[in-house]
């Protein structure tokens, strides 16, 4: 078994990790590439929580700015994030790594329900968490479900996965100059709104004492990289 810093974390992905280079939906080829990844740390020993959020497919605020009402919105995104759950379930178990999709909102055709003691069992015996519907509740996001769950599944990081290398001081699509933070502090990322992840998933995590990375997803090996310790992207810590 490799060399670990940590033992367990939640990976936070949004939903447009799914979609690749599509403008939405789930592409099959980053599905692909994803899932080889998350066979790769799951063959290290890490024990995983996934958290997968569902702006590939719908997100509430969005649709109520449009006119529709928040709350049915809302619960339109969390069913979203129900698909994203399946289709990583669908393509890890063909790679034969074990998982089980855990619903906030209960569906038990489909999902088993989220029950926090039976979510640390799966893990204990080196299941893939899924923990699909965000919170189960309107008006929160998947950031937040991460926050959340990282918590009481008692993990020791959150890793954010994003499409830049980390957390920089302006948008570093729009501005070449923007420069990357290596070590932040919870307070910091929300006094200076870098938009790490929402600030109600922040604030959570500060509460709590609970790291979180933020990383590219896209270079190849990175999440292995950071479970094994390796000093990349940005670390959000210390209150
Ligand atoms: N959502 C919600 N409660 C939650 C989690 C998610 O109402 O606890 C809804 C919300 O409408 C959100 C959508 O689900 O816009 C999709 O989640 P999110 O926007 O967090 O996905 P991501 O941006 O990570 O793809």
């Amino acid at each position: 078994m490799a060399d670990l810093r940590f033992k367990r974390v939640l990976l936070k992905l949004s939903g447009e990790a799914l979609a690749g280079n599509e403008p939405y939906g789930i592409d099959p080829k980053a599905m692909d590439i994803l899932s080889q990844e998350l066979e790769n740390v799951a063959g290290l020993g890490l024990e995983m929580v996934l958290v997968i959020g569902g702006g590939n497919i719908f997100r509430g605020v969005s649709e109520s700015a449009k006119g529709m009402d928040r709350a049915s919105a809302d619960y339109m995104g969390m069913l979203a994030t129900v698909f994203n759950a399946l289709a990583v379930q669908d393509a890890l178990e063909k790679r034969g790594v074990d998982t089980r999709v855990l619903s906030a909102i209960s569906m038990r055709e489909v999902a088993e329900p989220f029950i926090r003691r039976r979510a640390i069992r799966h893990l204990e015996k080196g299941r893939v968490v899924i923990c699909a519907a965000g919170t189960g509740n309107p008006y929160f996001t998947t950031d937040t479900a991460a926050a959340l769950r990282a918590m009481e599944l008692r993990c020791q990081a959150i890793f954010k996965a994003t499409k830049v290398d980390g957390v920089y001081d302006k948008d570093p699509v729009n501005n070449p100059e923007a420069t990357m933070y290596k070590n932040l502090t919870h307070m910091e990322a929300l006094e200076r709104r870098l938009r790490v992840m929402d600030s109600t998933a922040i604030s959570l995590a500060m509460d709590n004492d609970l790291p979180i990375v933020v990383f590219n997803l896209f270079a190849q090996g990175n999440i292995s990289r950071v479970a094994q310790g390796e000093d990349i992207g940005t670390t959000v810590s210390g209150g």
